[in-house]
């Protein structure tokens, strides 16, 4: 199915289009139809299954085709999503930005924890899209600034994470205050008897329920393996692991667009062909980009999440997570790209110190350990896994000082009277396997945080070298600027 099939309006198809997205997802294709019909909808489905899509999309469609916009100061609100958290909300909104760039429809975001003046300016502007966290919400009514009377449709998202954050008395003050006619959308990740009973007071009688499972298993004919490293490692390690030829067709995926440019930059510089597809490449470049490695003349595409959402590539035969995702789900989609239709993939996650806790959701999810590989050249074991079961973090050899040894760097602080925890990167154990092929071999180990002393013998090659950034650190929904204005 495609969104053309959804009877969605030119504007928002083009704003879909310019995101990337090619195909709904199955929460889409089963919410969409029916939120357009003006139904009342009992959603089932956890971030990352695109439930935010799900219900922006089509109320943007509703609140297009009915809009009154001659004079946008006496504009009133016509939607409210209320959500758990600031960053639910400011995703929520950029989710508005995204799919409404064409449409003339404002929105703003409302949470705690910030001034209140920017957003009470942007509400006496006026916006039809109300996003906002339930405290602040409530706030701002008592003070006068928010009118909810004209509310057509109302959003309760995460409705089990708002119960859990103790939101429920702050909700039942809230609905008497939206008009009884309007449509209601419920959306929870789980569906216990509390909740069950919170949508049978708030939805009208036989909503339309849909549910889509969560992803949390991982095809068994998928190798997953990961790489403790420095960040600054990445780099060289992508490289290293390039060498082996066995890699055929490889996804390298990076959580930002810039992230995917420097990897494709470092490449080059080691006569590596790759090539990047994100949101700010021309749809042309995207297509030709993505011909190319179905046609086998690129062996490695970089990706970032979005964009690499319509790849459908068959005998991928590796994907590299180059930065750990931070939403576990993301993890499953990935990995989900090889290893199809029963053929054998690898996938191989690059993990440094600041992403091990992602990399414990991950397991969790997965509900497994995944192997740490540690014979490569830039292993660190400063850098190891948090073990599935909780426990200490990290426990760090004490250094002379009585403080942990760093590793000493160009470029970064370090402690050079201190051995380094890496394995020699040239000579010395030998020549380094090619790790692509190692991977998932019995020379990993559980990523159990034991084993850490497997690289105390270690020795690094004295001095250092130019220290080599990694991917960027910052978020890809920065499409949304928070300014109050929410456009
Ligand atoms: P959500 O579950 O709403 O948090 O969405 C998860 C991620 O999927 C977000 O980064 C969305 O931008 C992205 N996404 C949602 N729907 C689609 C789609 N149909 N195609 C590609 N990406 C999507």
């Amino acid at each position: 199915m495609t969104f053309d099939e959804l009877n969605l309006v030119q504007p928002i198809l083009r704003a879909l289009h310019e995101e990337g997205y090619t195909t709904p997802t199955p929460i889409q294709q089963q919410a969409i139809p029916h939120v357009l019909d003006g139904r009342d909808l009992l959603g089932v489905a956890q971030t990352g299954t695109g439930k935010t899509a799900a219900f922006t999309v089509p109320i943007l469609q509703i609140l297009s085709q009915t809009a009154k916009l001659e004079n946008h100061s006496h504009s009133r609100i016509r939607c409210m999503v209320l959500t758990p958290t600031r960053e639910l909300a400011i995703q929520i909104g950029e989710s508005f930005a995204a799919y409404g760039r064409h449409l003339p429809l404002r929105h703003t975001v409302i949470f705690g924890g910030v001034g209140q003046t920017p957003q009470t300016n942007a509400l006496r502007r006026g916006v039809e899209v109300l996003i906002a966290t339930p405290g602040r919400l409530l706030d701002l009514m008592n003070q006068g600034f928010v009118d909810l009377r004209h509310i057509e449709v109302f959003v309760l998202d995460e409705a089990d994470r708002m119960l859990d954050m103790g939101f429920i008395n702050d909700i039942k003050r809230i609905l008497p205050k939206l008009p009884t006619s309007r449509q209601t959308l419920f959306f929870s990740a789980t569906m216990p008897g509390t909740i069950q009973e919170l949508a049978n007071s708030i939805l009208k009688p036989n909503p339309v329920k849909v549910a889509v499972t969560p992803v949390s298993s991982t095809a068994d004919t998928i190798t997953q393996s990961v790489y403790m490293v420095p960040k600054n490692d990445k780099p060289e390690l992508l490289e290293h692991i390039l060498q082996d030829k066995a890699i055929k067709r490889v996804l390298v995926f990076t959580r930002t667009k810039h992230g995917a440019d420097k990897v494709v930059k470092t490449l080059a510089k080691a006569n590596i062909p790759a090539e990047a597809i994100h949101g700010n490449k021309s749809q042309n470049h995207r297509q030709r980009a993505l011909s190319n490695f179905k046609a086998g003349n690129t062996r490695v595409l970089v990706a970032t999440d979005i964009a690499a959402r319509g790849i459908d590539v068959d005998e991928l035969t590796h994907v590299i997570n180059y930065e750990v995702p931070n939403e576990p789900e993301t993890y499953v989609h990935r990995i989900g790209r090889t290893g199809r239709a029963g053929a054998d993939g690898k996938a191989l996650t690059f993990c440094d110190e600041e992403e091990r806790a992602y990399l414990q959701d991950i397991q969790k999810l997965i509900r497994r350990e995944i192997p740490v590989v540690s014979d490569h050249p830039y292993f660190s074991m400063f850098v190891v896994p948090v073990p599935l079961t909780g426990g200490p973090a990290i426990q760090r050899p004490k250094g002379p000082a009585g403080r942990a040894p760093r590793p000493a760097r160009d470029g970064r602080s370090g402690d050079s009277r201190s051995g380094d925890a890496r394995a020699p990167r040239t000579g010395g154990a030998g020549p380094a396997r090619s790790a692509g092929s190692t991977a998932g071999r019995s020379e990993s180990r559980p990523a159990s945080g034991g084993g850490r002393s497997t690289s105390a013998n270690s020795n690094r090659p004295a001095g250092g070298r130019p220290a080599s950034s990694g991917g960027g650190n910052s978020s890809p929904r920065r499409r949304f600027r928070n300014d109050g204005t929410g456009q």
